[in-house]
C-alpha cells in the first residue's frame, strides 16, 4: 500500500530553510523602511534574483515539484519576512500563472523569461484583469480586444484597476472582451510586450498595507499587439467561442482560470503574515510581565495563542491540500482552492488582530512590526476574490445551485 506522509522531503526542507534565511536576513530587516517609502524594493528584488530565488529557473523548479508544495512553502517563508517586499518579488507569479494556464508551451518559453529579466537586470510582470466597473463581477469587463485581420494584430482599449506592478512591469498580461455577447466566456488574455505604445500605468495607489508593492491603474489606448500575443492562439480561441455559442460549457474565463490556480499560493502568503505575528506575540507574551507574572500565564492570553496556532496550522493544511490537488490536476469539486484562500485570509486578519491585542500599546505603534502585519493582512480578504466571492464559489460547488 502506498505510504501516506505529511513530512516534507529533503528538497522541500532545504527550499524552506533557504527561503527562510533570505527572509530573515534580507527581507525582514528592510521591511519597515520600504513600508514607509511605499516604493518598489528593486535592490531586494535584485538580490533575490542573484541568489536564484527570483527568476525563470526558480519558478520552473517550483512548478515541477510533483507534490505541488514547493511554491506554497517558499511563499510562506518570504511573506513571513515581509508581505510588501515579498509581493514585489512574487507578484510576477500572477502574470506567469496566466501565461502558464492559458498560453501554449511556446508562449510560455517566449514570455515568462521576459517577465523576470535576468539577475543583472531583473524585471517584474503584471496581470491586469480588474477594472473600475468589474471587480468581483469579472463578466462586467469593458476592455475590448478587436482583431485587425489586415495586419494580424489585436487592438486593445480600456482601463484596468489595481494592477500589481501595473505600469512598471516589462510584460503585462491583459484580459479583454473579444465577443461582448458571450459575457465572461467571451474574454481572452493577451501578452502586451515590453515597451508597447499606448499602455500607460497611471495613478499609483497609496495603500493601507503591502505598501512596498506597486499597485496602479493601467490605461490601454488602441494598444496593438501581434496576433501571436493572444494566449493559446486564435484557432483555439475561435473553437472555444464556437463551443460557447453552441451552449457547450467551457472552462470559464481567462481571469477565473488564473485565479483558481493561484489561490493556494495566495493563501500561503497570508499564512506567512499570520505566522510572523503569532511567533512575535508568543515571544512577547512570555517576556512581558504584568501583575508580577508573564502575561502568557493568564489563560486569556495563552488560549488566544493556542487558537492562533491551531488556526494557522488548519489553514496551512487546506493550502497544501489545494496545492497538491492543483498539481495532480484534480478538479476542485468542493471549491477547495477557494476554501484554502478564504480560510488563510481570514486567519491572517484574525491572528494579526489578536497579536496587536497581545502586545497592547506596543502592538499599535511602529516600534514593533505587528501593526504593519495587521495592515498587510487585510488585503487577503479582498484581492484575488473577496471572502464573499470565495464563499460563493464553495457554496455553488457543493450545492450545484446558482447561489447569488
Ligand atoms: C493591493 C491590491 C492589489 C491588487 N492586485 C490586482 C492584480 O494584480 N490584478 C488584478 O486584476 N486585480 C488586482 N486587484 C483587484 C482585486 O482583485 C479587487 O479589488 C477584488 O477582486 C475586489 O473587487 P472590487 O475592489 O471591485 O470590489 P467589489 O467587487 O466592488 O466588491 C465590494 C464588496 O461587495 C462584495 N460583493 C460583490 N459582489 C458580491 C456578491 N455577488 N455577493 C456578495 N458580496 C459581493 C465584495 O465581496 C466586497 O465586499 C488588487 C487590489 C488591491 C487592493
Amino acid at each position: 500500500m502506498a505510504e501516506f506522509s505529511l513530512d516534507l522531503n529533503e528538497e522541500q526542507r532545504d527550499l524552506r530553510d533557504w527561503a527562510h534565511g533570505f527572509a530573515a536576513e534580507v527581507i525582514r530587516p528592510a521591511a519597515a523602511e520600504w513600508d514607509e517609502r511605499e516604493a518598489t524594493p528593486w535592490p531586494i528584488i535584485t538580490e533575490a534574483a542573484k541568489i536564484g530565488l527570483y527568476g525563470f529557473e526558480f519558478l520552473v523548479n517550483a512548478y515541477s515539484d510533483p507534490t505541488g508544495l514547493s511554491l506554497p512553502i517558499a511563499t510562506e517563508e518570504l511573506f513571513w519576512g515581509d508581505a510588501g517586499i515579498a509581493m514585489s518579488i512574487m507578484g510576477t507569479g500572477l502574470a506567469v500563472a496566466a501565461i502558464y494556464g492559458s498560453g501554449t508551451p511556446e508562449q510560455f518559453l517566449e514570455w515568462v523569461p521576459q517577465c523576470f529579466g535576468d539577475a543583472a537586470d531583473p524585471r517584474v510582470a503584471a496581470f491586469c484583469s480588474s477594472e473600475p466597473e468589474a471587480g468581483s463581477d469579472v463578466g462586467a469587463m469593458r476592455t475590448r480586444a478587436r482583431y485587425d485581420e489586415a495586419t494580424d494584430e489585436w487592438v486593445i482599449s480600456g482601463q484596468k484597476a489595481f494592477a500589481t506592478n501595473g505600469g512598471i512591469a516589462s510584460v503585462h498580461v491583459v484580459t479583454a472582451v473579444v465577443d461582448p455577447e458571450l459575457g465572461a466566456r467571451g474574454q481572452a488574455a493577451f501578452v502586451v510586450p515590453p515597451g508597447t505604445p499606448g499602455l500607460t500605468g497611471a495613478k499609483k495607489h497609496r495603500k493601507l498595507g503591502l505598501r512596498a508593492s506597486h499597485t496602479a491603474d493601467v490605461f490601454l489606448d488602441d494598444v496593438r499587439v501581434p496576433g501571436s500575443c493572444l494566449l493559446g492562439g486564435k484557432d483555439k480561441l475561435d473553437e472555444r467561442l464556437a463551443r460557447v455559442r453552441e451552449g457547450v460549457r467551457s472552462a470559464g474565463s481567462a481571469s477565473m482560470r488564473t485565479f483558481e490556480s493561484t489561490r493556494p499560493t495566495v493563501g500561503a502568503q497570508a499564512i506567512g503574515i499570520a505566522r510572523a505575528a503569532y511567533e512575535y506575540s508568543l515571544d512577547y507574551a512570555k517576556s512581558r510581565v504584568q501583575f508580577g507574572r508573564p502575561i502568557i500565564e493568564n489563560q486569556a492570553i495563552a488560549f488566544a495563542l493556542a487558537d492562533m496556532r491551531m488556526e494557522i496550522d488548519a489553514a496551512r493544511l487546506l493550502v497544501w491540500r489545494a496545492a497538491w490537488m492543483g498539481r495532480m490536476e484534480r478538479s476542485f469539486d468542493a471549491g477547495e482552492g477557494s476554501m484554502s484562500k478564504l480560510k488563510a485570509g481570514e486567519v491572517a486578519v484574525r491572528v494579526t488582530e489578536q497579536a496587536v491585542q497581545i502586545l497592547g500599546g506596543a502592538g499599535y505603534v511602529r516600534e514593533h512590526p505587528v501593526e504593519r502585519w495587521y495592515r498587510d493582512a487585510k488585503i487577503y480578504t479582498i484581492f484575488e476574490g473577496t471572502s464573499e466571492i470565495q464563499r460563493l464559489v464553495v457554496a455553488r460547488a457543493i450545492s450545484g445551485m446558482q447561489i447569488r
